[in-house]
């Protein structure tokens, strides 16, 4: 499911993958900070007192999402066993340019999203 919603998400212009789609009910119960996730690949955090934004942003066909947290498991897979990376920090490349990088406990493997947008085919995850 996780990456069917990860696909749902970049058809909808949305890119940066060190953000962690979630669903809208998943957004309704988090205690994480969510963010509103627009197509032209910007977000904004919601104000949790405001429901009804992030109600009319759903009607909108609009999608949520959570920063990932230290060691999360993501819906990405190791390009080599198959099981799910963890993220482990964000890298900046300069001010204006950053990637999320992910790792394979398995494999000692750590991966950066650029590559794994190549690497990396849909597999359904287990859940
Ligand atoms: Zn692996």
């Amino acid at each position: 499911m996780g990456n069917t919603l990860i696909k749902k998400l970049r058809a909808y212009g949305y890119t940066w993958t060190g953000m962690k789609p979630i669903s809208y009910r998943q957004a309704l119960r988090s205690d994480r900070e969510v963010y509103l996730l627009y197509p032209d690949n910007t977000e904004g955090a919601w104000d949790s007192n405001n429901k009804q934004d992030l109600k009319a942003h759903y009607e909108n066909g609009g999608f949520f999402g959570v920063e990932y947290a230290d060691n999360e498991k993501s819906p990405y897979l190791c390009p080599i066993c198959g099981e799910p990376l963890t993220f482990t920090t964000i890298a900046h490349v300069d001010d204006n340019s950053a990637f999320a990088l992910f790792q394979c406990a398995d494999c000692d493997l750590t991966i950066s999203v650029r590559d794994m947008v190549q690497e990396i085919q849909p597999k359904a995850v287990m859940s």
